[in-house]
């Protein structure tokens, strides 16, 4: 096979992995000064309820802009954050700020509106991430059933029986377990089992090109049966048009999110959004 491909494709292969290799590391380099320098931002994307048509809460979306970088898209740098454990540090300042913010949406007349923070595995294996969560909803005195762990399926590829412990905690303490990007990577069905989750949220992937997509109809409609018969809410990801928006009306799904409703907003703009909604 390697004499069919010839030298010259393994030059440039060889060129773009070590570009690749120098540009995470720069990335890292600026990334461990970054809460320092203040470089993060959060914005919210809201969730409707489809039925109501009414906002039911926001997930908070982690944004970096670097001076020297300018702005490094999330799906970039929290692997590399993962790796350097610096996505312990990010992580809890974005739930202090995620929460902070909820408390105050509260306050201003809207006191049953939920906020969702994405979580890494790596944060989780913590051994001190239950009471930090719990400090935190102390602190910035939000009460459990308004936040929501957002977490994946890559809990598995961890020694996960101390995670699911920490999940079960925190559940029976009111906090809502949200799994994300359903149906996608290593999902099995077991994992609904052992997860006290209570939410579902179903891929962007499998909404894209609803309702033309035998395959994909078939697939979010099996989800949205399977998450109701287990209890869970079941949310569609990536929604983007009305069509799609129709379709999941139609068949029962609880919530969605995505650009048809709001692209993920700056904090000052989510109040306009609730009060349109
Ligand atoms: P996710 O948690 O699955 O978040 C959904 C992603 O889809 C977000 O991308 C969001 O902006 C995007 N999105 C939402 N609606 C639409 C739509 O209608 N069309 C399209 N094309 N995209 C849509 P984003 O903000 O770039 O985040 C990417 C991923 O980075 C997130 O995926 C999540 O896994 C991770 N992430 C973001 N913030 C955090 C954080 O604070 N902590 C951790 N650990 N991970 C985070
Ligand atoms: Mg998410
Ligand atoms: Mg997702
Ligand atoms: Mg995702």
């Amino acid at each position: 096979r390697s004499k069919k491909v010839g030298k010259g494709v393994f030059t440039i292969y060889n060129r773009t992995m070590h570009s690749e290799l120098a540009e995470r590391m720069n990335i890292d380099k600026h990334l461990r000064n970054a809460l320092d320098q203040d470089e993060f931002l959060l914005q919210y994307q809201a969730q409707m309820n489809v039925q109501t048509g009414r906002i039911i809460g926001f997930e908070a979306l982690l944004r970096w802009h670097n001076p020297e970088l300018g702005r490094v898209s999330p799906m970039l740098f929290i692997p590399i954050a993962e790796d350097s454990r610096t996505i312990i540090a990010i992580g809890k300042w974005a739930m202090i700020t995620a929460c902070t913010f909820m408390r105050r949406i509260h306050e201003r007349g809207y006191p049953d509106c939920r906020i969702s923070v994405n979580i890494s595995v790596i944060q989780m294996v913590q051994e001190d991430f239950v009471t930090m969560v719990l400090d935190i909803l102390e602190d910035t005195g939000l009460a459990p059933q308004y936040l929501e762990l957002e977490i994946t399926e890559s809990i598995f590829m961890e020694s996960y029986e101390p995670i699911i412990h920490k999940l079960e905690i925190l559940r029976s303490l009111g906090v809502r377990i949200a799994l994300d990007d359903f149906g996608t990577g290593y999902s099995s069905l077991s994992y609904l089992k052992q997860l006290p989750i209570s939410t579902l949220k179903i891929d962007k992937g499998f909404i894209d090109n609803l309702p033309e997509e035998d395959k994909n109809r078939s697939l979010t409609e099996a989800m949205i049966a399977i998450g109701h018969k287990m209890g869970l809410e079941v949310v569609a990801e990536g929604v983007e048009s009305y069509n799609q928006l129709a379709y999941l009306k139609d068949h029962s799904c609880d919530l969605v999110q995505g650009y048809f409703l709001s692209k993920p907003v700056d904090e000052d703009e989510v109040e306009a959004l609730l009060l349109r909604y």
